[in-house]
């Protein structure tokens, strides 16, 4: 079966008891038994609940995993990934990441008895170098956010593979559309659902998935001891937002690259980020790794970070907003709102300067987004 016809199919076979085309929202927390343990698979909703078993066995089936967990954030799947580590682990990082991910691991983590590395992941020998006898986990996001370097998952799982840690991808960016981590060696693949997946700016939502039984067996433990699980109608949205989800990533890789094209002549922009163009430094990798770019485009304008503020809310058709991979477009300022937890010389150690503007490319006609950007361009004054 093909991806579009999975996104639709897997996981939601009409209902049997009523025939209904689509999954119900099975909104309830428990389930009668016939007799003590006498059920039909599912006992209490934090355990199992068939809307979410619908949305899980779907997600599995796009990433080509084995197995699945749909959790009520991203950040909630990804605290729940940190679980499978005991006192004294190590975990080497990319060090371009979301900072709420670097948040949980060095404000949460370090508490507990974890150290980490943050490597530039760039080179994947500096991860191999960073690696002690007591690595567990290696951790990345590609492309990665807000720069969008893209990383070599094949290489970086090679690396893990031989040094018996298990690599952990943040697939948010990409979707299991334009990348599927696990293919290319990955153990386990997690989500913010909140973003593409959904893709309406509805829900908070997150997922894992991966291909090993015993990590699966820990990970189904983790989730309903420490359950951090979605209700039933977020869920549903989720599964009606992957339907069409092919459809969106075509439109999203499109208008992407536009807006990058049109940045990237513009005389008042410095710098622009997008892996599909060819000045892209890993363009090759990009071309390899994924099969499109993806909807996010960041870029610099030649300009103070007074005018780069002020951009920012000039813009018609992109709104302010965090958050990103919804059908409307957004624009925010990564220093002071994604990644203002991390400390600002971490920042600038990675490239990620207090000019930078971080585009989501929504689905609306590129013929007005452009219009949008050319506006708020003309109100600026920047340095020629
Ligand atoms: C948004 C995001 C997260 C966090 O997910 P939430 O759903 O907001 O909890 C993690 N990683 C990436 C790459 C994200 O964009």
């Amino acid at each position: 079966m093909k991806f579009e016809t999975k996104a639709i199919h897997c996981g939601q076979a009409p209902d049997e008891s009523t025939g209904a085309i689509i999954t119900p929202i099975y909104q309830t927390s428990t389930y009668v038994q016939t007799a003590i343990g006498k059920n039909k698979g599912y006992e209490y909703s934090r355990v199992g609940n068939p809307t979410r078993t619908a949305l899980e066995e779907n997600i599995t089936a796009l990433e080509e995993g084995k197995y699945g967990f749909a959790f009520a954030s991203g950040m909630a799947a990804m605290n729940t990934v940190m679980n499978l580590l005991k006192l004294g682990a190590h975990i080497v990082v990319s060090n371009n990441l979301y900072g709420g991910t670097y948040r949980l691991f060095t404000e949460v983590y370090v508490n507990y008895g974890l150290t980490f590395d943050f490597v530039d992941a760039l080179n994947p020998d500096n991860i191999a170098k960073a690696i002690n006898k007591k690595t567990k986990l290696i951790w990345l996001e590609t492309p990665t956010n807000p720069l969008l370097k893209i990383l070599d998952i094949k290489k970086i799982a090679g690396i893990a593979k031989s040094n018996n840690c298990l690599l952990v991808v943040d697939n948010t960016f990409a979707t299991p559309y334009l990348q599927q981590p696990l293919k290319l060696g990955a153990d386990i693949v997690v989500h913010s659902t909140t973003k593409y997946l959904g893709g309406h700016s509805d829900i908070i939502g997150g997922a894992i998935v991966i291909k090993d039984k015993d990590c699966y067996n820990k990970l189904a433990f983790y989730q309903k001891t420490v359950g951090g699980v979605p209700g039933p109608f977020d869920c549903w949205l989720v599964l009606r937002g992957i339907k069409t989800l092919a459809l969106r990533m075509d439109r999203h890789n499109e208008n992407a690259l536009v807006i990058a094209r049109y940045l990237e002549k513009h005389s008042k922009v410095e710098k622009v980020y997008y892996p599909g163009l060819p000045s892209h430094p890993q363009y090759e990798l990009a071309k390899k790794q994924m099969s499109g770019f993806g909807g996010i485009v960041s870029f610099e304008l030649k300009s103070d970070i007074e005018t780069t503020k002020k951009f920012v809310s000039l813009t018609k058709y992109f709104s302010l907003a965090g958050s990103l991979g919804g059908v409307e477009s957004l624009i925010e300022h990564p220093a002071s709102m994604s990644h203002a937890s991390i400390p600002k010389e971490k920042r600038l150690e990675v490239g990620l300067t207090d000019k930078l503007i971080r585009l989501s490319v929504g689905i609306e006609n590129v013929e007005d987004l452009l219009e949008g950007l050319e506006q708020a361009m003309s109100k600026i004054s920047c340095k020629k």
